[in-house]
């Protein structure tokens, strides 16, 4: 049996597959439809997984560098589902016992590219335990990357919303070549101090540096790789790569565009806000 099928076996029977589509049935936007509802689901306190469309099956796409893990994490942490990232997911099971694990240092160690059967085969595996533990869902991070990646995830799992993170391009750029890890602690910062003008309707963008303390100062290094040309290489195969991913997703009226319009202080609330989703920090500051 293919690694796929038994993926799509994994999800036959399980409660995974089931929802609740009568929120995503709004024309104009159907995925913020779906959020809305399903954060008034939990509002209303009606939790029962997959019954109420209460389940959260997001989705993260967005340029390396665009800060995806940060705003999928922080999401994850609000709704209370695990931010999944299919590279933790590979690590995981390079350091278990699984006897998947031989086959893929064999290809990691080689340098190979791990394959779409195996990352859906983690996948599924990671997503029966959380079923089974009772998650009510899951922000993914870092996967579906490619078109036949989409196809696949398509067939045993019902998606809801794929966010799309955007950051204007000179911004990105500046980012990825302002990253500097401390040698010594292994502390990231960055050390570019985004002062960008507006110009066609987008407002200025400010986004300050993340300056090391002191006693990292002398042990800054910069990654081989966050060279302007390097990066540049990265975002073009990146696009190229899933610019079809965002139309697939698109064209079944699942994809959320966001343009980040600063650093995490401005863009954090303003997410919140397009996903309909209620700042609890917010709250607790207004009723302080
Ligand atoms: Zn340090």
């Amino acid at each position: 049996m293919s690694a796929m099928s038994r993926a799509i076996r994994a999800f036959g029977g399980g409660g995974a597959s089931r929802r609740n589509l009568s929120v995503a049935a709004s024309k104009e936007a159907p995925a913020l439809a779906a959020a809305a509802g399903l954060v008034a689901g939990r509002k209303a306190g009606r939790r029962d997984p997959g019954e109420d469309g209460s389940r959260v099956q997001w989705v993260f796409l967005g340029c390396p560098g665009v800060g995806k893990g940060t705003y999928a994490g922080r999401l994850s942490r609000l709704l209370g589902v695990p931010h999944i990232a299919t590279g933790d997911l590979v690590r995981d099971a390079l350091a278990s016992q699984d006897p998947l694990s031989k086959q893929l240092a064999e290809i990691v160690n080689h340098g190979k590219l791990v394959s779409d059967e195996i990352i859906i085969n983690l996948l599924s595996k990671r997503l029966e335990e959380g079923e089974e533990k009772g998650e009510l869902g899951f922000i993914l991070d870092g996967f579906p990357r490619t078109i036949r990646q989409a196809e696949i995830l398509e067939g045993v799992m019902d998606i809801d919303l794929v966010i799309n993170l955007k950051l204007r391009e000179e911004a990105l750029l500046a980012k990825c070549i302002g990253r500097r890890k401390c040698s010594q602690c292994g502390g990231n910062f960055n050390v570019a101090s985004i002062d960008i003008e507006g110009e066609n309707g987008a407002p200025r963008m400010y986004m300050p540096p993340l300056l090391p303390p002191p006693q990292c100062e002398s042990k800054l290094i910069t990654r081989a790789d966050d060279t302007e040309e390097v990066v540049k290489e990265r975002l073009r195969v990146y696009h190229d790569l899933c610019e079809p991913v965002e139309d697939f997703y698109r064209a079944r009226g699942k994809l959320l565009e966001f343009n980040l319009p600063g650093g995490i202080p401005e863009s954090w609330p303003k997410l919140l806000q397009a996903l309909n989703i209620e700042d609890p920090d917010n709250k607790r500051s207004a009723a302080a």
